[in-house]
């Protein structure tokens, strides 16, 4: 009797593990697929004070990022109106998707290794890279030039780190969001701006900059720009990837580039599907 009732007690056992593990490999019903279906809604997390990529004026969010946010959407099933924009730091992309305050991360993101830890990634769906923002009249021409110089850029960012690691003699200031870099800048309390060049040149462009900045044009990493969800959304990250897919063949990546960044005259680059992650898995 004894020894029956132990037999069934881990029998039961065996099946619940089962089961929990079956549950962790069946993520589509918590993850943004499941969640587009029932809900036909999405939060996406966005940059409120990037031109170009992802800015806000009043209510309204534009930019590249948010142009690739609504194919998105409406890859997933979910109305554009549906959409609810949250505007996002660098510093708290991973937690607000980890605590689920946003469903998706489309702002300027790099995927890294360090990021993946807590992460998931598709994409990428650009490729910028770090650059610096200098005074019009100034005769930095690379990173190499910043020691004992004071550089600004923002918590929780690549190129923050970047310069942390790799060119420690430079002083860098950091802010939650790039866009207070540039009063400084202006006014000389720091010798340049560091962030990805796409961004960098946003800022130059707008009007109340004109004529006082100017982008080093020297890039020194690779920024691919992924879209962030939870770490075990493994069904939802693949299904990003076939919607960026999709877009790169039936015209709508081109369209999302030309109505925003490609303004400027820059042709749409090259969305190079076979280098979509692989969602976690190897
Ligand atoms: N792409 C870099 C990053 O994800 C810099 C831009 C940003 O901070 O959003 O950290």
């Amino acid at each position: 009797m004894r020894t029956k009732r132990a037999v069934t007690v881990a029998a039961v056992a065996a099946l619940s593990f089962a089961m929990a593990a079956c549950g962790g490999d069946d993520d589509s019903a918590d993850g943004i697929v499941g969640k587009a279906e029932s809900q036909e809604k999405l939060v996406i997390g966005v940059k409120a004070d990037q031109p170009g990529l992802g800015l806000q004026t009043g209510t309204e969010y534009e930019g590249f990022d948010i142009e690739i946010g609504k194919i998105i959407a409406k890859g997933l099933g979910v109305d554009e109106s549906n959409i609810e924009w949250k505007t996002t730091v660098s510093s708290n992309r991973e937690p607000f998707i980890q605590q689920g305050t946003v469903d998706l991360v489309v702002a300027t993101y790099t995927i890294n290794d360090e990021r993946k830890e807590k992460v998931n990634f598709a994409g990428p769906y650009f490729v910028a890279g770090q650059d610096l923002l200098v005074q019009a009249d100034s005769t930095i021409t690379g990173p190499n030039q910043l020691d004992g110089k004071k550089v600004c850029s923002v918590t929780g960012s690549t190129p923050a780190k970047r310069i942390q690691t790799d060119y420690p003699n430079a002083e860098l200031q950091q802010f939650d969001s790039y866009s207070k870099c540039l009063p400084e800048l202006e006014k000389g309390q720091v010798d340049a701006v560091t962030t990805d060049d796409i961004i960098l040149a946003g800022y130059a462009a707008q009007d109340q900059w004109t004529g006082k900045f100017k982008v080093v044009g020297s890039t020194f990493s690779d920024e691919p720009y992924g879209i962030g969800l939870k770490k075990d959304d493994t069904t939802g990250c693949e299904k990003v990837n076939e919607i960026l897919t999709e877009a790169a063949s039936d015209g709508s990546y081109q369209a999302a580039w030309d109505k925003t960044l490609g303004k400027s005259g820059t042709a749409a680059p090259e969305l190079d599907t076979t280098k979509l992650t692989h969602c976690g898995s190897v």
